[in-house]
């Protein structure tokens, strides 16, 4: 699939500062150690809706990632996956009376003009489900020769199912014990109870054709891909074993993360998918989770529409950690707002405090795990010196300028 356009990254002076960030799995902040091409899988939506906060946050969380690997040097490879055959979108197209696949591609479009809106840079490749399937077939196959998967014991439906047991590492990306794992595997889209499994916690790798559902011809016979074997294959085949981030909201620890490892590192004797497991938290609204079955959610094309700058979005989403639940109020909005205004005014003046010293500590925050408060309160100090005409450097405003967008992804260039 095309993605979409991605902004120019203006180049910052000075040296950049290798990033360490959070992994799930080893429970530490440990130093990302990327080779030329820093290599990258984020999770991509399932487009039945449009994006909302949670999906903003979390791709503009990758987003710094990806720009913090640029500012070092590093190529990036960054693979997004968009799960464009999955049962909320035959729910919904059903609901409105429309074909799943004229749903799918409307909400991918509204996907890409937020992102496009937002200034996230695009992935190179960005890989929709349909287009994979062959990938997945594959895949399954393998795994069924080599006896990590089974085919239930159901002569109208003999799905395929991965067993939970196929690698002796199963668990480690999540650390979870059994019981939370039944718990979010329940909860996040598993089916425990499904007659035919081994254990409880086998997952879906193809679902053998339903009526009325679409399905594509295999050697398992017709059906459609489960959803973690789709990432682990898109993945696998354009990244390879062990690649440098893995990403996603924290709802996807488990079961999502921990299968797709296991499915590739099942596929391939290899012991790791990816070296960092990388998780954002969940945005909420007003006190209460932010999510469609309470109707709060609140729209990036909603708030575009309503003339909000997309800058302003950027930086209410990161004026608190990533790695926080936290909430999304209007405060929040309107601080960011207050900010970019601040921000702009400090871009338009003749001369500031020299840059440097700033901008170092831009860099510094930002790979420490991405300390985004830190980072930003960098930018404040230098903005309110600015503003009050301390400093005479007449290329400190230009060099911020060009800090704050390359590293931030914020424009506040004075339109000329
Ligand atoms: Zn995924």
């Amino acid at each position: 699939m095309h993605s979409w356009p991605s902004p120019s990254i203006p180049s910052v002076p000075g040296p950049a500062v290798p990033i360490r960030l959070y992994d799930t799995s080893d429970e530490a902040v440990k130093p990302v150690s990327p080779g030329d091409v820093a290599t990258m899988y984020v999770c991509g939506i399932t487009p039945y809706d449009a994006t909302h906060l949670g999906h903003a946050a979390t791709y503009v969380t990758f987003d710094l990632i990806n720009r913090v690997f640029r500012d070092n040097g590093h190529d990036v490879h960054y693979v997004q996956n968009i799960t464009d055959v999955d049962d909320p979108l035959f729910e919904r197209a059903t609901r409105d009376g429309i074909d799943w696949r004229d749903l799918g591609a409307r909400e991918t479009d509204l996907f890409r003009e937020d992102m496009t809106a937002l200034r996230v840079l695009a992935p190179r490749d960005y890989i929709g489900a349909v287009e994979s399937i062959d990938e997945v077939v594959e895949a399954v196959g393998k795994l069924l020769a080599n006896g990590s998967a089974y085919v239930v014991d159901d002569a109208q439906f003999p799905d395929v199912y991965f067993s939970v047991d196929a690698t002796t590492q199963f668990g480690y990306e999540s650390g979870y014990d059994a019981e939370t794992m039944a718990k979010f595997f329940a909860e996040r889209g598993g089916d425990p109870d499904r007659p035919g499994k081994r254990n409880k916690l086998d997952a879906l790798l193809w679902r053998a054709a339903r009526d009325g559902e679409p399905s594509w011809d295999s050697p398992m016979g017709p059906g459609r891909p489960g959803w973690h074997i789709e990432c682990s294959a898109i993945a696998l085949n354009r990244l390879g074993m062990a690649f440098d981030v893995q990403g996603g909201g924290s709802d996807l620890i488990f079961p999502h993360h921990e299968f797709s490892a296991a499915h590739a590192e099942a596929l391939t004797g290899e012991r790791r998918f990816a070296r960092h497991y990388v998780h954002t938290g969940m945005i909420g609204l007003d006190g209460e989770k932010m999510s469609k079955s309470l109707g709060n959610l609140v729209l990036v094309s909603k708030l575009r529409a309503a003339g909000v700058d997309p800058n302003a979005v950027r930086l209410g989403l990161l004026s608190q950690h990533y790695r926080a639940d936290r909430m999304w109020t209007d405060p929040v909005l309107v601080e960011g707002e207050r900010r970019l205004a601040i921000w702009r005014r400090a871009a338009k003046s003749t001369s500031g405090p020299d840059a440097a010293d700033t901008v170092a500590r831009l860099r510094q925050h930002l790979s420490d795990d991405l300390d985004t408060p830190k980072a930003l309160a960098a930018v404040d100090a230098w903005a309110a010196d600015a503003i009050l005409g301390i400093g005479s450097s007449a290329t400190a405003p230009q060099v911020i300028i060009a800090a704050v967008d390359a590293l931030l992804g914020v424009d506040i260039a004075p339109v000329s």
